[in-house]
C-alpha cells in the first residue's frame, strides 16, 4: 500500500460494534470477540467501561466522544483518527452506543475508512431504542393494538424538531424518540394539537444501568413529572398505547451494577 503512514504488520482493518445500551452483557458474542482481537479500540460516550472487560488488557482504549470538560472530537477528526490508527496498527475496532447504524454516524466512518482501501465489517448491536422499552417490559408492537412502531430523533441536525414527529402523532404507532428530552415541550404540544393528551408515555433515563430513571405518565402530565426530577443522562421518550401495558413499577427496576466492573487504564495514547 503507498501512503504516507508507516506499514502496520497487521493488515489495516475496521469494525464497527455496536456496544448495546449501557449493560455490557447486551454486547452481542460477535461484538464481545472483536474487542478481544482488537488492537485498538475507539470508544464514544454512551460506552460503559465495563465493557472493556471483554478487550485485551494491551489493546490502546481511546475516548473520543463528547463528555463535558474534555474535548470532543469533530467528526472529521474522529474519520482521520481511525485511518490513522488502521494503517498504523491493523485491527481497529470503533464501538459505538447501541447499534451504529441507528443515529450513530457509522456509515460516514465506514465510507472514509474505505476510501482508504481500509478493510470494514459491520457487528450490529442490540439499540437502545428497542432494548429499554422491552427491558421495562414495554411491547413495541402488541397485535390489534397497532401496526407499527417508529424510530425518531427528536431533535434534528438543525437543532429543530422533527417533522416526522408530526406524522407518527397521526398514527397508533408506538414513537420511540432518542435526543429528545430537550425538545420536550414542542414534543408534547404536536401529540396534544392531534388530540393525544390521554396518551401514554415513558421516560427512560440511563436505561439498563445502576442509575436509571424511569418515569410514566401521560402526554398531558410528562413534562410535569420531569421537571420534578433531577433528570441527568441520555434519556429515551416512548409515546403510546403500549406504555400501558408495562408491568410492574418500572422505577423500581434497577440495571446493571458496575460497582465491581473490570477496571482498565483508559490513557490516550498519541500515535
Ligand atoms: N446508536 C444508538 C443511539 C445513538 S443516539 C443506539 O442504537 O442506541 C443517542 C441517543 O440514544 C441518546 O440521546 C438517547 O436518546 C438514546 N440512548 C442511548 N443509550 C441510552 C440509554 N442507556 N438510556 C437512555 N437513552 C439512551
Amino acid at each position: 500500500m503507498s501512503t504516507i503512514f508507516s506499514v502496520p504488520e497487521k493488515k489495516p482493518r475496521l469494525t464497527l460494534v455496536g456496544a448495546g445500551p449501557g449493560d455490557p452483557e447486551l454486547i452481542t458474542v460477535k461484538g464481545a470477540k472483536a474487542l478481544q482481537e482488537a488492537t485498538v479500540i475507539l470508544y464514544d460516550a454512551l460506552v460503559h467501561p465495563g465493557i472493556f472487560h471483554h478487550a485485551s488488557p494491551r489493546a490502546i482504549k481511546r475516548f473520543v466522544g463528547k463528555r463535558s470538560g474534555l474535548h470532543s472530537y469533530t467528526q472529521d477528526e474522529i474519520n482521520e483518527m481511525i485511518v490513522r490508527y488502521a494503517l498504523s496498527y491493523g485491527s481497529v475496532v470503533r464501538l459505538k452506543g447501541g447499534d451504529p447504524f441507528v443515529f450513530g454516524r457509522g456509515y460516514e466512518e465506514l465510507a472514509y475508512a474505505e476510501s482508504f482501501g481500509i478493510e470494514t465489517e459491520v457487528v450490529p448491536g442490540v439499540t437502545s431504542a428497542t432494548a429499554l422499552p422491552a427491558l421495562k417490559k414495554i411491547p413495541l408492537t402488541t397485535r390489534g393494538m397497532n401496526e407499527s412502531f417508529w424510530v425518531l430523533t427528536g431533535t434534528t441536525s438543525e437543532r429543530k424538531v422533527s417533522n416526522d414527529i408530526f406524522l407518527a402523532a397521526q398514527t397508533r404507532a408506538t414513537a420511540v424518540i432518542l435526543m429528545g428530552l430537550q425538545k420536550l415541550t414542542e414534543i408534547v404540544e404536536i401529540y396534544r394539537e392531534a388530540g393525544k393528551d390521554r396518551l401514554p408515555v415513558a421516560i427512560i433515563v440511563n436505561g439498563s444501568l445502576a442509575e436509571e430513571t424511569v418515569l410514566i405518565g401521560t402526554v398531558e402530565d410528562i413534562e410535569a413529572k420531569v421537571k420534578e426530577q433531577n433528570i441527568h443522562g441520555p434519556a429515551l421518550i416512548v409515546i403510546g398505547e403500549a406504555v400501558r401495558l408495562h408491568l410492574g413499577k418500572a422505577s423500581c427496576n434497577k440495571g446493571f451494577d458496575f460497582s465491581d466492573a473490570f477496571n482498565h487504564d483508559l490513557q490516550p495514547v498519541a500515535v
